[in-house]
């Protein structure tokens, strides 16, 4: 089956291939700034931007296939505000900034006020996203991203991404974003504020899992209203959970970056991920016509 999503008429289609600069991968002390059409691929595969932010290259593998992000690029992703795509939720998770620029200059939009609602955000009409900048890994920090999809390649139905900082043992730092879950990407402020102070143990990082899973509200499919996303089924006992295993990775934790220093940060899945068909036969349950909603 087919499906054409119309979003808007372009009356006018203006190519920004040719811009200068808009494609740099800059890293200046602290900052790592990705110029807005700098291919994903090119990022992905980027050992300064691996070094620097570990969680955009891991985020950036799950986007689509490899053909796709060829040709998508990091400032189209976040400007297109799909609220589950990887990209928004790791600028969002991250405390990203915004590099806006239109007729009457430039202006620094802070993730946590870019991304307004479906498919929209903050930039005016006139204003062109030239940027994303993300803040460096400091001594002490681990990223990690997670997300559950049908298929390999697929938008995600439910997406995680964390980042957290330590100071010995103790979690001083502590952010984490969903996608999949609502109009737009959100942080899960409760789950962060229950492990920022907490010991980095097992029982933090499953209370904070339990804390993201138990306050999100996914919403309903919009193109089928009155039924839940699969993303509700995802929610209801298989949000990726942080689990913090210091010592060498075991084989199934998800390799981080060289800056995470003394302990790595690994997505887990808190119950065994179900099949498609378990979750459109939970689907099923949560909606009201008893027919699924895929
Ligand atoms: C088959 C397929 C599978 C995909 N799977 C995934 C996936 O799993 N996860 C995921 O995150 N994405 C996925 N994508 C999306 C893809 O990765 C691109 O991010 C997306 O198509 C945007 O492409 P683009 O960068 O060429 O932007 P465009 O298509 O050129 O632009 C997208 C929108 O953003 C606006 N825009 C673009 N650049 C700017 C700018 N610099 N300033 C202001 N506005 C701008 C455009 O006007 C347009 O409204 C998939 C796409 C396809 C076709």
């Amino acid at each position: 089956m087919f499906a054409i999503i119309t979003v808007r008429k372009a009356l006018h289609v203006v190519d920004l291939n040719g811009v200068d600069g808009m494609a740099d991968i800059r890293c200046e002390g602290d900052t790592l700034t990705l110029g807005a059409m700098c291919r994903q691929r090119t990022v992905e595969r980027s050992a300064e931007v691996s070094a620097a932010v570990p969680l955009v290259v891991e985020a950036l593998g799950n986007v689509g296939h490899p053909a796709i992000r060829n040709r998508g690029t990091v400032g189209g992703s976040i400007a297109h505000a799909d609220p589950a795509a990887e990209m928004p939720a790791v600028a969002l998770c991250l405390d990203a900034e915004m590099v806006a620029q239109g007729p009457a200059g430039g202006r620094v939009i802070p993730a946590t006020e870019f991304f307004d609602g479906f498919l929209t955000t903050a930039l005016a009409e006139e204003e062109v996203l030239t940027g994303i900048r993300f803040p460096v890994d400091g001594p002490g920090s681990g990223s990690a991203f997670a997300e559950v999809a049908r298929r390999h390649g697929d938008f995600a139905m439910a997406g995680v991404a964390v980042h957290v900082r330590l100071d010995g043992d103790t979690v001083v730092e502590a952010r984490i974003a969903v996608s999949g879950v609502g109009l737009t990407p959100v942080r899960a402020t409760e789950a962060e504020s229950s492990l920022r102070g907490a010991t980095a143990a097992e029982d933090a990082f499953a209370a904070a899992a339990a804390a993201t899973s138990s306050t999100l509200r996914p919403a309903t499919d919009r193109l089928r209203p009155g039924r839940s996303r699969p993303g509700r089924a995802v929610l209801d006992g298989q949000v990726p959970a942080l689990s913090s295993a210091p010592g060498p990775r075991s084989s199934a934790a998800t390799p981080l970056g060289s800056r995470c220093n003394s302990f790595r940060c690994t997505p887990v899945v808190t119950t065994p991920v179900r099949t498609y068909s378990e979750v459109s036969a939970k689907a099923v349950e949560d909606s009201p016509s008893g027919r699924s909603s895929t």
